[in-house]
């Protein structure tokens, strides 16, 4: 297969097939036996000098028994991501394509439908630990989470392109990946990988929603996409009802709220360029009569400076979404978080209407969903607003959640 890879790409060094042998600690190998994909350099006992990223780490036991093979990367804490454990698997150009395909297949329900924005492939959780792809219409955008995936990527690309025709690959990458750019041997955040550069505006279909997409400025990988399910039970909510939708983003709740028939809908964010996204999304569904005939506000500044404000003011809503970005990524900043949330659902209860609805959301991995429900009741209960009728609910199809540390959505849906 030859294929119009960008020049950078083609130029990346291919896979070593060099295998680094480490050896780890007791409890850290009884983790990677209990499928944990994560080993931690701080929990090797051996570990060889000279490794490059995307060398195979092959890990073994005290007595020498096989643990597991997977991707090396010197450079991150995460010092090898599991792919295969327990038996020894070749690691190779087809292996990985078998993973692409087992991914694609599992998303085959969104084939065909109304939806062409979706994750194609979630990190661990689909076998390939450390790299996001998300789907937005004919664009692929790879986000990479380790430097282990640079030799690997053109195999990949290959692969992906075989299975699922596109118009083009943006590269997208983490923050650790773009300050140690060496390893990253001329790949850039950003790139197209292959394919046409985007003219005019990219947009998605969600739900028969659309929405622009930008997979190079974007947050993460330019929309949220774990949010999907979530949004539509908020559209089956929303009929005839003022919605307030607190860190609205580029108003992906506060559509669906629309379409469901909310006669007003407020999308709260502190950044301007999110509000203006979320007008312009409002324009590309104005054929929609509901959409077209609901008001959308927009306040622009801090959400809990707002929201205290709007309850200072007496503002009611019948229907509250606060969905804030990641409060905690590490244990030690979960108590934080938590009040954090906590001071939320007391601003967005005391700003419903007697029965009205609150959805609260955290994308925040380290806080569990017990203290996060936790949290919210007590918040709520001592605003003098306790909340009934409580259900949980997690991630779409697209997000599968195959190990602890992936669970990382929760959201409540609730009546105070
Ligand atoms: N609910 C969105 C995703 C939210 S992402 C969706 O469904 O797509 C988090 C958003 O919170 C970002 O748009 C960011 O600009 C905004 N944000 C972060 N801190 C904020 C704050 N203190 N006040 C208001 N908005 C904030």
């Amino acid at each position: 297969m030859n294929r119009p890879f960008h020049p950078v790409l083609e130029q990346v060094s291919r896979p070593a097939g060099k295998t680094i042998k480490l050896k780890a600690t007791h409890s850290a190998v009884a983790n990677l036996h209990r499928g944990h994909p994560w080993l931690y350099a701080e929990r090797l006992t051996e570990e060889p000098s000279g490794g490059s990223p995307g060398d195979l780490g092959v890990v073994f036991d005290a007595k020498g028994r096989f643990v597991a093979v997977g991707l090396y990367d010197p450079f991150s804490p995460i010092r090898l991501r599991a792919l295969v454990a327990s038996k020894p698997a070749a690691v190779d150009r087809a292996f990985f394509a078998a993973r692409l395909a087992a991914a694609l297949e599992r998303r085959r329900p969104l084939l065909g439908t109304d939806t062409d924005g979706y994750r194609m492939v979630h990190g661990e959780s689909d076998g390939m630990p450390g790299m996001v792809i998300d789907r937005y219409a004919d664009t692929a955008v790879v986000k990479l989470y380790t430097h282990a995936w640079v030799p690997h990527l053109r195999d990949c690309l290959e692969s992906l392109l075989a299975l699922q025709p596109l118009a083009r690959i943006v590269l997208r990458l983490n923050r650790a990946l773009r300050q140690n750019p060496a390893p990253l041997q001329g790949l850039e955040d950003g790139l197209i990988l292959y394919g046409e550069p985007i003219a005019g505006t990219l947009t998605c279909l969600e739900n028969g929603l659309r929405f622009e997409v930008d997979p190079i400025r974007g947050q993460k990988t330019g929309f949220f996409l774990d949010q999907r399910d979530n949004r539509a039970r908020v559209g089956a909510m929303a009929k005839g009802k003022r919605v307030l939708n607190a860190f609205s983003y580029n108003g992906g709740f506060s559509l669906y709220a629309a379409r469901g028939g909310a006669v007003e809908v407020s999308s709260l964010d502190q950044s301007a360029a999110a509000l203006e996204s979320s007008v312009r999304n409002f324009a590309l569904n104005r054929h929609l009569p509901n959409v077209a005939r609901a008001r959308h506000l927009t306040l622009q500044g801090d959400a809990f400076a707002v929201m205290a404000e709007l309850v200072k003011r007496g503002e009611i809503f019948d229907l509250v979404i606060i969905d804030p970005p990641a409060f905690a990524v590490r244990r030690s900043q979960v108590r934080e978080a938590l009040k954090a949330y906590g001071k939320l659902a007391h601003l967005g209860v005391s700003l419903l209407a007697p029965g009205g609805d609150i959805v609260l959301a955290s994308c925040s991995a380290p806080v569990s969903p017990e203290d996060f429900r936790q949290t919210m009741c007590d918040a709520a209960a001592r605003a003098g607003r306790p909340l009934k009728q409580i259900r949980e609910t997690g991630h779409a199809l697209d997000h599968p959640t195959d190990f602890a540390d992936s669970r990382y959505l929760k959201c409540l849906f609730a009546t105070a």
